[in-house]
């Protein structure tokens, strides 16, 4: 497929309700699980409050008419009616910052952080509300679909997010290939001088929450520090859709746009799925989507959300409000056993994913190193100290050539992926990225050498430098 149709080639389908027990996950939040508020045999509406927090939460709500079936430590299933009633149960009425809260909303973009404590931000007349719609991961369409098709929620719910937090300024985070989807905004907020936008180049982390206030404030982040401290609430694009929901049409969170995409019967084109209920599995959406194609070697894995930073799932598994997407992905090359190093990125899969991709390639974990930049947190988990800047990957490379690996696993970000080519296979390294099972599937060029601008020229009609791509380079 060409670059082009890469970009352009999708479909987009509204999924009301599969007819199947839903599974409503009771955390899907940064947070404790929720407490059900239901027991089996009770009656539930779309939009019935099943779930409270138990501390910091969100609240959860039920994604289809019918009956409670049963009641689990961690979930909620639910029967579906046959029949089905567009319609919800309403939120009530209350302040903007009050229904945001009762709504349940949560970062849309993956992270899961209660929205109505993010947004509540006391910025007394001086701050900025960035809205990421950076689509980070590559191969995924949602949050630009609707950009592209339905700018306009989306424009008020981040007009929302700024009154409630007393922000005086909103700034659009998009990537420049978005053509569309930059020329709506461009549009709509013509005459908003509040209002702008920011174009970021195609490359990985673009949409880490401390990119996207480096880019479009010029602020540098520590790892330790949030956006507040640069007086900016980083919020994703979908999550300001959900916000505008609840404000205008008092509207529980209970749906979520999802891509699905890989290795499915018909081609691998992004399949949009925009307000999939909640707890619909993840199964049943591939069949949706045509349904996976066993081809003569099988598949590799379905990943739960992005290939930088989703899991392996099973197809029996729950969507949630927080999953971006589905993929499903190429078998995985067989490396029969030879010794492999991992080397860990802080933006993309940890040490534990890494481990479980390293197992399906069949390689023999002789020697992690982790990027230079990619400083451990004190809860034990690592965030990158300048996203998507490379600190140099020569001493690691060394490393791994000094344990004796044949091949090496990455998981970095362009940048250093890039930096790791520039020494690694002339050391006689083996480079596999951690994505590149997913980008075969996907038609994604692999992550490689580094071939586009990591700047790119704020005029949409100017044409920044970009080498052509190889999908297999
Ligand atoms: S600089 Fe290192 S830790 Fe940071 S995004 Fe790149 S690979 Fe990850």
């Amino acid at each position: 497929m060409s670059a082009p149709d890469f970009y352009n080639k999708f479909f987009v389908e509204r999924v009301i309700l599969i007819m199947e027990d839903l599974q409503i996950l009771l955390r899907q939040h940064v947070g404790k699980p929720c407490k059900s508020v239901v027991k089996a045999g009770d009656t539930v509406k779309r939009g019935t409050l099943i779930a409270v927090p138990d501390g910091l939460g969100a609240n959860i709500f039920s994604s289809a008419d019918g009956t409670v079936k049963e009641v689990l430590s961690d979930k909620i299933v639910i029967t579906p009616s046959e029949k089905q009633s567009e319609d919800y149960i309403k939120i009530p009425e209350g302040s903007k910052l009050d229904m945001v809260k009762y709504a349940g909303i949560v970062g849309m973009g993956g992270a899961g952080f209660p929205t109505g404590i993010k947004i509540d931000a006391k910025f007394n007349g001086s701050g900025y509300v960035l809205v990421n719609a950076s689509e980070c991961e590559p191969g995924l369409r949602h949050n630009i679909q609707r950009l592209e098709e339905n700018p306009e929620p989306i424009i008020r719910g981040a007009k929302y997010v700024m009154e409630i937090s007393g922000a005086d300024k909103i700034i659009f985070a998009v990537k420049k290939k978005n053509r569309k989807a930059v020329e709506n905004i461009d549009k709509l907020i013509a005459n908003e001088p509040a209002i702008s936008r920011f174009l970021l180049p195609d490359i990985y982390p673009m949409g880490e929450e401390r990119a996207v206030v480096r880019e479009c404030l010029g602020i540098e982040l520590k790892p330790s520090e949030l956006p507040m401290v640069a007086k900016a609430v980083v919020i994703n694009s979908e999550t300001c859709l959900r916000i505008a929901e609840a404000i205008e049409q008092r509207k529980p969170s209970f749906l979520k746009d999802i891509t699905v995409r890989g290795q499915l019967n018909g081609g691998n084109e992004a399949h949009v799925f925009e307000d999939v209920p909640v707890g619909t599995s993840v199964g049943s959406l591939i069949e949706k989507a045509g349904g996976i194609d066993e081809g003569t070697c099988g598949y590799g894995e379905i990943i739960m959300g992005g290939a930088f930073t989703g899991r392996a799932c099973k197809i029996d598994e729950p969507i949630t409000k927080t999953t971006g997407a589905i993929l499903v992905t190429r078998p995985f090359l067989d490396l029969h056993n030879e010794k492999l190093g991992l080397l860990v990125c802080a933006c993309g899969a940890n040490l534990e994913r890494m481990k479980d991709l390293a197992a399906k390639y069949n390689g023999n974990v002789a020697s992690v190193c982790y990027c230079h930049q990619a400083e451990e947190q004190k809860n034990g988990t690592r965030k990158c100290e300048r996203p998507g800047n490379c600190p140099g990957q020569v001493s690691n490379n060394l490393q791994f050539k000094k344990d004796g690996c044949k091949y090496i696993l990455i998981g970095n970000c362009s940048d250093c992926s890039n930096t790791v080519m520039a020494s690694g296979p002339k050391m006689g390294l083996k480079v596999l990225h951690i994505t590149d099972h997913a980008m075969r599937a996907v038609g994604h060029p692999l992550y490689r050498t580094l071939r586009v601008s990591k700047k790119v020229d704020q005029d949409l009609n100017v044409v920044d430098n970009v080498e052509q791509e190889n999908p297999e380079n």
